[in-house]
């Protein structure tokens, strides 16, 4: 039997048809912005259509400077710049795939002077504020967004994604919240698709027939001042009557506090609604966020609520995806986590985007896995993140490799933060490397600290010290009480816990220790659809305006206090686009943050501690020391002692073992993976 059928079947769409009905949704990588990246462009998206992917979406292409995400964003607005596109088609194409270029105006959202939008209100998310488009303004945009589109046919794109979700220009002349005009392009539902409509209009007259023209529809807005579920689907008839050929999916504008692709968000959360939408047009819909495997995929097109399935973040992660599930190889992709470490934390702080599981995303050129030119061997201590990447990438050169760990089971400390709610996820990563464990042939040894005496006896060539963190214990008075348990006896549930707690740290694992501990056990993980979206008040029948209905307020299991000497507000380190789901669960469940804290002493009573020059006593049960990490690294050599044994093998030390300070996975894996391409 064919493996997944829906997902694998071709989709006809009259004059062109795509090979499956897997779309690559649309990334901003930030090679886009500059003209001499478009080389890596190409050889990213060249691996994702040799990958098997059926569609794909490029990264947003402003059609004007007023459009621009960023100063001197990627624009497609003369005939100069169809060049470098070309180079990108051309990958795709000789892959077999085909390709859309995304046009995105970024409105208010601009991170730049030159912004304009419906009107002259300000986004919470950008210090710009909007100038209002004239009626001369808009009629230009028009104009822009179907030379765009004719440049875009020019560069032998198979068509266009107008951009019409996430709170950017066309959301923002959509929704009243942001439209407050009293014109012909403001006012009723009528007026304000006027714009997005227009351009669909305008872009089918530019192009012809046999171009794709896919419009990415907001189902849900998700704010205040969003649109109903009659507004969303007027629109959507009015889109295909205008030319649409096919119908994408968005959730939330950018300023939504509700979250829609963090990790924690279930999978498939939306794809209910692509469903009801689709029952009311007959062009195809896709169904986008937080799919991320074959199986869900397939069951959203089995259901009947989408024709297609937009994955974006999981062709970062991997890019033979498509293939691996076609040849009944799903357990060996390496699944995107939804930690948004790599990829959109990094386009929010300008920086070209890549994937904390794939190192290679974006720097296919640059961090290449060929073949060794001589086998040697290797052996890699610690079978964490670093050692797992290491090893892996080593033996898939060629190498001959053995892994040691000393604990029975891979994983190292990303084994115990999968135990946080939210970070199901992470599971799959350890499933991934066991796979490829297995493939690549690497000789697994758990269970065995092995000796630098030993490696060194064994005549390897080279050795990979990985061997991780140990867990800091602050010097506090107190410190060895009873009640003093650390992030680790926690999470492995080897303590209980009781009822009033102070979390020493409030770094990563101070936050989701916190989230660990309110976690309401009458839930069970990973949150069902209907607890997660009574959590964040989200009516996912969207039958209010914007989908927003009031949030459950929830019975703390638990009192908690999370501590930090730092005055810097707690959680100001976290992710720059999850930080915020982190601190709004802590804050809904009442968690008392402290800032500027000396811990004094911990004692039969609890935790004392000075805050703003008073002593304060925290009558709590147990503390729970989250303190950060030391690097332990004992099996690594000095200098002297390498410079006196010629004969040794080579050492060399990654992750927690080489810096604890600012670890994460992602460090953690690049660093193995580029270690493993130097032997
Ligand atoms: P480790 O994961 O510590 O692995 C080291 C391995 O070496 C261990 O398996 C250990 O048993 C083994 N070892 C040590 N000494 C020896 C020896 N002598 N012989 C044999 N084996 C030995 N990171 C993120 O990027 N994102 C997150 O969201 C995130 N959340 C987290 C949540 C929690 C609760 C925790 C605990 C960690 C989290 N991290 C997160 C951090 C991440 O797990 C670490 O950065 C990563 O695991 C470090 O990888 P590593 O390989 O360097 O070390
Ligand atoms: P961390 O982020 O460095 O936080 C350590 C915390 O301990 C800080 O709040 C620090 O604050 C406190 N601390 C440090 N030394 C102390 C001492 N001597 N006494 C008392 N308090 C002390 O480390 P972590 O929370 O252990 O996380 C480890 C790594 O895992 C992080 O680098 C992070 O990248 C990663 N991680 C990431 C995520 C994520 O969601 N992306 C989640 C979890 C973990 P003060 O010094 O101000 O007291
Ligand atoms: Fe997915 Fe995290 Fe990779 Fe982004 S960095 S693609 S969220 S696994």
């Amino acid at each position: 039997m064919t493996n997944y059928p829906h997902l694998l079947a071709p989709l006809d769409l009259g004059f062109t048809k795509l090979r499956n009905r897997v779309m690559m949704g649309s990334m901003h990588t930030g090679l886009e912005d500059r003209f001499y990246h478009y080389g890596k462009l190409a050889a990213f998206y060249r691996e994702r259509a040799r990958g098997g992917v059926g569609l794909i979406v490029t990264g947003g292409i402003s059609p004007n400077r007023s459009g621009w995400l960023l100063p001197f964003g990627g624009t497609l607005n003369f005939k100069g710049d169809v060049l470098n596109h070309r180079r990108v088609t051309r990958a795709v194409h000789e892959e077999g795939g085909k390709i859309l270029m995304q046009i995105l105006h970024a409105g208010r959202y601009g991170y730049q002077p030159l912004v304009v939008s419906a009107s002259e209100k300000k986004s919470p998310i950008s210090p710009f504020k909007p100038r209002a488009l004239t009626e001369a303004g808009i009629e230009a945009t028009i104009r822009d967004y179907a030379r765009c589109a004719r440049l875009a046919r020019d560069a032998g794109y198979d068509g266009v994604e107008v951009m019409g979700s996430e709170g950017y220009l066309l959301n923002q002349f959509l929704c009243a919240r942001t439209n407050l005009r009293t014109d012909r392009w403001g006012g009723s539902i009528e007026n304000r698709m006027r714009l997005s409509v227009e351009i669909v209009k305008r872009i089918r007259a530019e192009v012809g027939q046999n171009f794709i023209i896919m419009y990415r529809h907001s189902l849900l807005d998700l704010v205040e001042g969003g649109n109903t579920w009659e507004d969303v689907v007027a629109v959507a008839k009015a889109l295909q009557h205008a030319g649409v050929t096919i119908l994408n999916s968005g959730y939330g504008w950018h300023e939504a506090r509700v979250p829609t692709i963090v990790t924690s968000v279930p999978r498939g959360a939306f794809a209910g609604l692509a469903g009801r939408l689709r029952r009311e047009v007959s062009i195809p819909v896709v169904a986008s966020n937080r799919i991320n495997m074959p199986n869900e995929a397939e069951d959203i097109l089995r259901r009947g609520d989408a024709d297609m399935i937009s994955m974006a973040r999981p062709f970062l992660a991997d890019a033979d995806f498509v293939n691996k599930a076609a040849q009944g190889r799903a357990d060996e992709i390496n699944t995107c986590i939804g930690c948004n470490q790599a990829c959109l934390d990094h386009t929010f702080s300008n920086k070209r985007a890549s994937c904390l599981v794939n190192p290679r995303a974006c720097h296919e050129t640059e961090l290449v896995y060929a073949p060794a030119q001589k086998k040697r061997r290797v052996a890699v201590v610690g079978a964490g993140p670093a050692g797992l990447s290491a090893a892996t990438v080593a033996a898939e050169c060629g190498h001959d490799v053995t892994l040691f760990d000393g604990n029975e089971q891979i994983g190292g400390q990303f084994r115990i933060a999968m135990q946080v709610p939210g970070k199901e996820e992470f599971r799959e990563t350890i499933r991934y490397f066991e796979r490829k464990l297995e493939i690549t042939g690497v000789k697994l040894r758990l269970g065995v600290r092995v000796s630098r005496e030993q490696l060194i006896q064994d005549g390897y060539d080279e050795v990979v010290v990985a061997t991780g963190i140990k867990v800091r214990r602050p010097p506090i008075q107190g410190i060895d009480h009873a009640k003093v348990l650390s992030y680790v006896d926690v999470l492995q549930n080897k303590a209980p816990v009781g009822k009033r707690v102070a979390i020493i740290g409030a770094g990563g694992i101070g936050f989701d220790m916190g989230e660990y501990l309110l976690h309401d056990s009458r839930h069970p993980l990973p949150l069902a659809l209907d607890v997660w979206a009574r959590e964040w008040g989200v009516d996912l029948q969207g039958n209010t305006a914007g989908g927003l209905t009031p949030a459950e307020q929830p019975e703390p299991v638990r009192q908690l206090y999370l501590l930090q000497r730092k005055t810097s507000k707690p959680g100001a380190g976290l992710g720059k686009t999850s930080g915020w789901v982190h601190r709004a669960v802590l804050a809904r469940n009442g968690v008392v943050m402290l800032s500027g804290v000396q811990y004094d002493r911990i004692d039969d009573q609890g935790l004392h501690i000075t805050v703003g020059g008073e002593q304060r006593l925290l009558s709590v049960d147990n503390v729970v020391v989250c303190a950060g990490q030391d690097s332990l690294n004992e099996l690594m050599p000095s200098e002297e002692e390498i410079k006196g044994h010629p004969g040794w093998p080579r050492f060399h030390k990654i992750g927690g073992a080489a810096l604890a300070a600012e670890l994460d996975a992602k460090r953690a894996i690049r660093e193995g993976a580029e270690l493993a391409t130097r032997f």
